[in-house]
């Protein structure tokens, strides 16, 4: 099989939000006008961010995911989408799943896959997502003011506990596992929420590297501290009984791959964004607040607790 016959059966669809998509040396598209094109990169690479014997069906969908979060976090809508990928070799089932998945994901969040590249190399996903939202109105770290509420949508610490199961650090039961490894492999980006957020928050991340972490880049970006309480994280009623279990408080605070949102409102939102969790049927929870004071301290059982891992750091 051809390379380029490989583009054409895996990665050429309709692409019928672009003027033009694959086949030709780049492709064009147009933003709404009043908007701003956002523009991401993540990559995906074999034995760091998955396991090279993962699902390819999984592999897909997650990288395209990855990607559309940033969107979501900014508050964008995710519309376009290039693919680099290097591949061993032509493994045509493998292929067809990871060309399934990417693209159920895609499709999901209406985001047409318009370019690429294909190469021979070790297995190594890149995407490019682009998006766009009204000029002026894109959700930055940057944003956050004093004594602004830090909310969270969602469970957190359930894609960190699904990889600590799969490396036989914990043993969940059944259904615990089901979900915790759900999450893991295909999590759902946040889009709707971060459009939505455009009017009511201050700042906002997705949490991928875990909470500590991402909500630390926040108050560096808008020089703020914070306090957060570690029993008001929204985590699996299983977990919310266990926050004495080193694991699954680690997992919770530090645990990445959730790719929920972490934003800040003022506490005159709180009606509304309540009433935006009824509407988008997704819980969201306040945790703490920020502070003029900076550091990050988090509480629980009337203690500050002591943090020696944050996060996922590459080179760290
Ligand atoms: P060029 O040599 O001009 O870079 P390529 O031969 O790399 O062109 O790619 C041919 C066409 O196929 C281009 O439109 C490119 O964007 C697209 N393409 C290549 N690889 C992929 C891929 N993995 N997914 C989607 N489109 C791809
Ligand atoms: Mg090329």
């Amino acid at each position: 099989m051809s390379e380029f016959n490989l583009i054409h059966e895996y990665f050429t669809r309709n692409a019928e939000n672009a003027d033009l998509g694959v086949g030709d040396d780049a492709a064009l598209f147009r933003v709404s006008p009043h908007h701003q094109l956002a523009v991401s990169v993540d990559m995906s690479v074999a034995g760091t961010h998955f396991y090279a014997d993962a699902a390819p069906y999984d592999i897909g969908w997650k990288s395209m995911a990855v990607n559309i979060s940033d969107m979501a976090a900014m508050g964008a809508t995710p519309k376009w989408a290039t693919l680099a990928i290097a591949l061993p070799d032509i493994n045509r089932e493998w292929l067809a799943e990871f060309s399934r998945g990417l693209f159920s994901c895609a499709d999901a969040f209406k985001v047409h896959l318009i370019g690429g590249d294909t190469t021979r190399g070790a297995l190594n996903i890149s995407i490019q997502i682009m998006g766009e939202v009204p000029t002026g109105k894109a959700l930055l770290r940057s944003g956050a003011k004093p004594e602004d509420d830090i909310w969270v949508s969602g469970h957190l610490g359930s894609a960190a506990l699904g990889l600590a199961q799969l490396q036989g650090k914990i043993e969940l039961p059944a259904e615990v596992r089901q979900i915790c490894l759900a999450a893991l492999n295909q999590p759902k980006p946040r889009v709707n929420l971060g459009l939505a957020l455009q009017t009511f928050a201050h700042s906002c991340i997705d949490v991928s590297d875990g909470l500590l972490a991402d909500l630390g880049h926040i108050l560096q970006a808008s020089n703020l501290g914070a306090s957060i309480d570690l029993s008001h994280i929204p985590c699996q009623t299983h977990l919310q009984s266990r926050l004495d279990n080193p694991l699954i408080r680690q997992c919770i605070l530090a645990g990445g791959d959730d790719y929920e949102l972490v934003f800040t409102a003022p506490a005159s939102q709180r009606a509304a964004i309540k009433s935006l969790s009824e509407q988008l049927n997704l819980p969201l929870t306040t945790i703490g607040h920020t502070t003029k004071n900076l550091g990050l301290s988090v509480h629980y059982q009337g203690q500050i607790l002591e943090i020696s891992q944050k996060g996922f750091d590459h080179f760290g």
